[in-house]
């Protein structure tokens, strides 16, 4: 059914277009300082042409494939980084970071608490588990965030020995009811760590996180980060991939586990990718500030008809993110599906909650985007359990995330909400 061009709406969206102008304003002032940054590793580095061309074979000496490490690594304010479409995932790059630093006998930490669903089966419940961490000797100690969402301290300190090794922080919330850490929170920690044990390696999960602030993690001194092509970084126009950015040590030996030892990152064919892969990262940050725009757009009309939303409209971001609490299975049921009615692909696909491997409940996803799982497209997500909470993330134009809370809206409306 078409919706019909509705006054009511119209007057509705325009009002919440100037109530959240400021925040918006701060959003396009990341994505300008981003886009500089940006710009300035390209002209620096001279991209031309010729490192568009593609490689075969080895890949020895493929100019494009070492300048693109260069810029990201300028990017992202690292000493090296390596970017290649054979980290066939966000879980495949961390991985390769992990069993790049981490040794049998070794220990690694989660501060964050959980990690994210895949990352919790590449360390393994049970060391009997063939390849995870657990499973070649490394130990595993986590530490739960207290209730109000922050690290604790003193617990992380009394878990610290001498077998520490590896301290891991996840930036965005991923699909847990906690509030992501903005880069100054993780420069925070970073400084708490240290001033402690200095020779701990901090490793920040970043998917999610990247430009949507003015700065990165290494910036504020953590070790080495990790997120996927798929995500921000690659614009919504990469098809697949993976990057690591930190201390050159580091993402040596974390080349020398994605390739071999010898080879580190000096093989590898590009496979095409490498002008996407360019161009991807200079789109990102205007990409990043629609997503953004839009889960403002969103937190703040779904506030104004009496939702729960996290983060609030007003609210500092550092990730992609939007929870909003709907008040019965229905209604969070209905709104995935007007998601997935209001994208490019798959839009005639009613999604139907189901069993997910890894899940107690089932869960509802829209994802009709270009490439799949991209993410840094429109795309949600909900487990149908109390609270009953959506995920909502990204949206390559603020137009499509916009007609997409239109179709909400109306959704909603017939169900009874009083909007
Ligand atoms: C997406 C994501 C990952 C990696 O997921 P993949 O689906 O393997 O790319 C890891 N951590 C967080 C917080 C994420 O959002």
């Amino acid at each position: 059914m078409m919706i019909q061009p509705d006054e009511s709406w119209e007057r509705l969206a325009s009002s919440i277009e100037s109530q959240i102008h400021t925040v918006w304003k701060q959003i396009d002032q990341i994505a300008e300082t981003n886009q500089e940054k940006i710009l300035q590793a390209f002209q620096n580095k001279k991209v031309s042409e010729f490192h568009f061309l593609d490689s075969t074979g080895y890949g020895y000496d493929d100019a494009g494939r070492e300048t693109l490490d260069r810029i990201y690594a300028d990017v992202f304010g690292a000493e090296s980084a390596i970017v290649r479409p054979h980290l066939v995932s966000g879980t495949h790059t961390i991985a390769t970071a992990l069993f790049g630093l981490l040794r049998p006998g070794d220990r690694l930490m989660s501060l964050t608490g959980k990690p994210y669903d895949t990352l919790q089966k590449v360390i393994g419940k049970d060391p009997a588990e063939d390849g995870t961490i657990l499973n070649w000797g490394i130990g595993y100690d986590e530490v739960p965030l207290l209730d109000n969402g922050q690290v604790n301290w003193d617990l992380a300190f009394q878990m610290i020995n001498k077998k520490t090794k590896v301290i891991a922080i996840q930036r965005s919330r991923g699909y847990d009811v906690r509030p992501s850490f903005t880069v100054e929170e993780i420069g925070d920690m970073v400084r708490n760590i240290k001033s402690q044990h200095p020779d701990l390696i901090v490793f920040v999960d970043n998917c999610y996180g990247e430009f949507a602030e003015a700065i990165e993690p290494p910036e504020v001194g953590v070790d080495i980060i990790a997120g996927s092509l798929i995500k921000n970084p690659g614009g919504g126009i990469v098809t697949t991939g993976g990057y690591l950015a930190g201390r050159a040590d580091l993402i040596q030996r974390a080349a020398n586990r994605l390739t071999a030892p010898g080879l580190g990152s000096e093989l590898g064919a590009m496979l095409g990718q490498t002008r996407l892969i360019f161009q991807g990262l200079f789109l990102a940050p205007h990409f990043v500030s629609q997503a953004l725009k839009g889960a403002v757009f969103a937190a703040a009309l779904l506030e104004h008809i009496g939702f729960e939303t996290s983060p609030r409209w007003s609210e500092r971001r550092t990730d992609l993110i939007q929870t909003v609490q709907f008040h019965s299975a229905e209604q969070v049921i209905r709104f995935v599906q007007s998601i997935q009615q209001a994208s490019p692909v798959d839009s005639f696909v009613l999604p139907e909650p189901s069993e997910m491997p890894g899940y107690d409940h089932p869960v509802i996803m829209a994802a009709g985007t270009f490439i799949q799982g991209g993410s840094l497209e429109l795309t949600a997500d909900a487990p149908i359990r109390e609270p009953y909470l959506a995920f909502l993330q990204g949206g390559l134009t603020y137009e499509q995330i916009k007609g997409a809370m239109k179709k909400a809206m109306f959704q909603l409306k017939q169900d009874g909400v009083k909007i």
